[in-house]
């Protein structure tokens, strides 16, 4: 029969159009070095390059009590921060739920939302701390002069506002467009720091927003709080994104502006997300292109589609749903799919992390390269139908038997209908995916490393900086299966070993809210 050929065939196809092999690689991350540059001189260009206005990374000393707002993932949060001094901290938190209706509605709905939330964080939450009466400050800290704290009108707020922004002062910014599923009406080309403060003067909320502060920044001040600098924060969860530490006088956009006379360095929010939204450089799939197409923001966000949480769960749906779909026969599940299957969205990345802990369990080496071929364990795809079980090793056969538990229980399908074959091909399917998304995270991370100057493309610089400090969150780089070991695999090859040793990639612990609380120090201080 020719059946186990069209298979062959249909997986090699599919394999093919995932294979990101060096070449490909140094290309896209020569593609990003020229779109840092084109970004840092221009405004408007793909690749945003934001001024952000903070001009140093905390060393671990700074204290004080602050509140951060925290919009942009998948939950609201609110929290208060106390900044401890010698690189601690503690942190009380609420998440609140941020609906659909609230997302697509109108802007105003959506702060008043916000102001909301933060008043029920006050009430419930604040009000048993001590150090957070109405009249808070910073300033109300214990003092050598042992002052009567000045009584503060209003508790100063930093706002984590994950979304494109570009900003004019540290309290100031424009929204630039919405992503990750967020299309609020009448808040493009806005003030986001304005839309708050009037929902909370609204309110009548003694509270200030005093600074405006992305994700990724956070991130990057929080590691530096803990690890005592910091050159890079990233995110790989809901998306993805990078700010890092630039020569002001490499940010030549920013013309004769005060901050660029100044010198120094200023964290610059690169928005990497955006990358390739013209489509030069990322070798696109059918199941990308799918995606894209039916997404709230089509031919935008291109990079972050091949990156992160929100999207590699649909990517993978779609590649299974062209195997339930294959005609004449079917390739998966005897032709069977699921209302989970069937649902925009309906295959959630967290279950990828299942599916790829349920086939690492108990194995002593990790497999950095995930694709089944290489490790020579899963079914040889000639026997398309799969019925060579005998060949398995038993600690295989446990393996993809995992693997079917978590596919009827998470996916739906029947068991009757879910091969041990099947399993390997769900697994297959989860890793190519992941594979590239890591593999692309590092070009991500091997530009901020070239453009600062920490090492060449291909290898061979070394600077004389022991340990290069960056700082990441998320759940992807948190809980996905090996997904650093497979960017720092990546990262290797790119800038060779002697650099990538020395990069030390750490949790942003708690980065959106001590970011924000760092920011909103150093507007205070400004003041
Ligand atoms: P955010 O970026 O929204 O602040 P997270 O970092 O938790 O929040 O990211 C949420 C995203 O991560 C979601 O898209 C979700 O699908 C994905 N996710 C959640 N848990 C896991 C997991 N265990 N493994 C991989 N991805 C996960």
């Amino acid at each position: 029969s020719a059946s186990p050929d069209r298979a062959r065939r249909i997986f090699d196809d599919i394999e093919e159009q995932f294979r990101l092999d060096q070449d490909a690689l140094v290309k896209i991350t020569e593609q990003f070095l020229a779109d840092f540059s084109l970004g840092l001189s221009e405004y408007n260009q793909p690749m945003a390059m934001i001024p952000t206005f903070v001009t140093g990374v905390p060393n671990g000393s700074e204290t004080g009590t602050f509140l951060a707002l925290d919009l942009g993932g998948t939950n609201l949060r609110v929290c208060e921060v106390q900044l401890l001094g010698g690189h601690q901290f503690s942190l009380r938190q609420q998440k609140y739920r941020v609906s659909e209706a609230l997302k697509t509605g109108e802007a105003a709905a959506l702060f008043d939302y916000l102001a909301d939330s933060v008043d029920a964080f006050l009430t419930e939450i604040g009000s048993q701390s001590p150090t957070l009466p109405p009249g808070n400050s910073p300033f109300s800290s214990p003092s050598l002069f042992d002052m009567p704290p000045q009584p503060e009108p209003f508790i100063p707020l930093g706002l984590t506002f994950s979304f494109p922004v570009e900003q004019t002062a540290l309290d100031q910014g424009k929204i630039l467009t919405w992503t990750k599923g967020f299309a609020a009406k009448n808040a493009i080309g806005h003030d986001v720091v304005r839309l708050l403060q009037d929902a909370f003067d609204r309110k009548h909320l003694h509270v200030k927003c005093v600074a405006l502060v992305n994700d990724t920044v956070g991130a990057l001040l929080s590691r530096a709080y803990t690890a005592g600098g910091c050159i890079l924060g990233s995110i790989f969860g809901t998306g993805t994104n990078g700010a890092y530490l630039e020569r002001v006088e490499n940010i030549k956009k920013l013309g004769d502006n005060p901050a660029r006379q100044k010198g120094g360095f200023m964290v610059v929010n690169t928005e990497w997300g955006a990358f390739n939204n013209t489509r030069t450089v990322l070798p696109t799939t059918q199941f990308d292109n799918k995606l894209d197409r039916e997404s709230i923001n089509p031919r935008l966000q291109a990079f972050e589609k091949f990156i992160s949480g929100m999207y590699l769960g649909e990517i993978t749906r779609n590649i299974l749903l062209s195997l339930i779909d294959a005609a004449p026969r079917p390739l998966l599940f005897n032709g069977r799919s699921s209302d989970d299957l069937n649902r925009h969205y309906g295959l959630d990345t967290a279950v990828m992390s299942e599916i790829e802990e349920a086939w690492e369990a108990g194995r002593e080496h990790p497999s950095s390269e995930g694709a089944p071929k290489a490790n020579g364990v899963v079914p040889d795809w000639q026997s398309a139908h799969f019925t060579d079980v005998d060949k398995l090793s038993h600690e295989d056969v446990a393996r993809l038997e995992r693997i079917r538990g978590v596919i009827t229980q998470r996916m739906g399908i029947p068991a009757a209908d879910v091969s041990l074959r099947d399993a390997a091909v769900v697994r297959w399917a989860a890793s190519l995916v992941a594979n590239r998304a890591a593999k692309l995270s590092a070009c991500a991370v091997a530009t901020v490393l070239v453009q600062t100057e920490r090492a060449q493309l291909g290898g061979g610089f070394v600077s004389d900086e022991e340990r290069i400090i960056i700082g990441v969150d998320g759940s992807l780089i948190q809980f996905y299966p090996n997904f650093g070991t497979r960017l720092r695999d990546s990262l290797r090859t790119l800038v060779g070993a002697e650099v990538e040793k020395r990069v030390d990639i750490g949790l942003a612990k708690d980065g959106s809210g001590v970011g924000a609380a760092l920011c909103a120090l150093q507007a205070v201080k400004q003041d």
